[in-house]
């Protein structure tokens, strides 16, 4: 040991703590993180996946994702196993909002947080709850509608009663559409949800109503890109003469706005989602207690919670949005 603090005076004493901390780290096991997702079908989960992975194991965790193909007893046995595999942290999109409660025992049970991604676990004990404002989506939504058409035939093509998201993405968009139901100018003929987020669902669902009943749409809320993309094909030749709105910034979503089948997007940037996410969880794996700004309501107690902006789109600032952040090419939505 004479030998070796002689060494180290030789050398500078910054290399020589240089040296310690690397041994110190590679003697410990890096963080673990489990991601437990609901499905993989719409392309913004892939881009979650794919960013929250890539953010994860910049900042030095190891990172395991698991698809549950829109199946909650899937995910929670997907949970249980990343759980067996000694995740740190689970972080979790769930497919049923309460049914997902047991992913959220389990991992308590084994000593394991949780942090809900995008939608909220209800009346479960979560630890964190990071999303966009979702009921301002619903708001740009239904007022970006009504900076086109602001009286008619209205339908709301909902999403999945089971998510939660579900439920803000629908009173926001009657927050703006409420008053002029009530002073008659809209007529809302139909209103619906979709099963699992189904865009076929939602086509065969929205045109058996516009067979059978005698009505002329003026548009179509619809809750994300595809659903919109159901809804426009059930208005068949209609499509282009009523709006319809979206969510997601799905690369088919945008090209019909650009091509005018449907009237707006909503862009949440998933690579930030995913590097809040990846930073929250790896603070929590280490131990750390994390503030966030607010706290929600979720049926169980107030989840510390972190809402980001959702940004309305439409043809006129598709390129300082989504081209510029780099979610889409000028070619991918402009090339044929
Ligand atoms: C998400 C949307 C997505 C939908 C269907 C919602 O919870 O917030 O971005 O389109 O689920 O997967």
């Amino acid at each position: 040991s004479s030998e070796e603090s002689s060494s180290e005076s030789a050398n500078s004493s910054d290399e020589a703590e240089g040296t310690v901390d690397e041994k110190l780290r590679s003697n410990q096991e890096d963080p673990y993180i489990g991601f437990a997702i609901d499905t993989l079908r719409e392309e913004r989960w892939y881009r979650d996946k794919e960013a929250f992975e890539g953010a994860v194991e910049e900042q030095g965790g190891q990172v395991k994702t698991l698809a549950a193909n829109g199946n909650q007893d899937v995910q929670i046995q997907q949970a249980q196993l990343l759980i067996n595999e000694g995740v740190d942290v689970l972080v979790v999109v769930p497919t049923d909002a309460s049914g997902a409660g047991e992913v959220v025992k389990l991992a308590h049970d084994a000593g394991v947080k949780v942090i809900s991604y995008d939608r909220l676990i209800t009346d479960a004990d979560v630890d964190y709850y990071l999303s966009f404002d979702n009921e301002k989506v619903g708001e740009l939504q239904a007022e970006e509608i009504l900076n086109n058409v602001d009286e008619g035939e209205f339908a709301y093509v909902g999403g999945a009663e089971s998510d939660n998201n579900s439920i803000l993405f629908r009173q926001g968009a009657m927050n703006v559409l409420e008053p002029h139901i009530e002073s008659g100018a809209i007529d809302l003929v139909y209103d619906n949800y979709t099963t699992g987020w189904d865009p076929e669902v939602a086509r065969d669902e929205l045109s058996s109503f516009i067979n059978s009943n005698d009505v002329d749409l003026d548009a179509v809320v619809a809750a994300n890109d595809g659903t919109a993309g159901g809804a426009v094909e059930a208005l068949g030749d209609q499509a282009g003469d009523v709006e319809v709105s979206g969510q997601d910034a799905e690369l088919e979503g945008v090209r019909r706005v650009v091509e005018g089948t449907q009237t707006m997007t909503v862009y949440k940037s998933m690579n930030l989602i995913a590097n809040r996410a990846a930073e929250l969880a790896m603070d929590v794996a280490a131990g750390e207690d994390i503030s966030t700004e607010t706290t929600i309501d979720n049926g169980q107690g107030d989840i510390p919670t972190t809402l980001l902006e959702p940004i309305a789109v439409t043809e006129d600032n598709i390129e300082e949005t989504i081209i510029e952040e780099g979610h889409l090419t000028e070619e991918e939505i402009y090339g044929d």
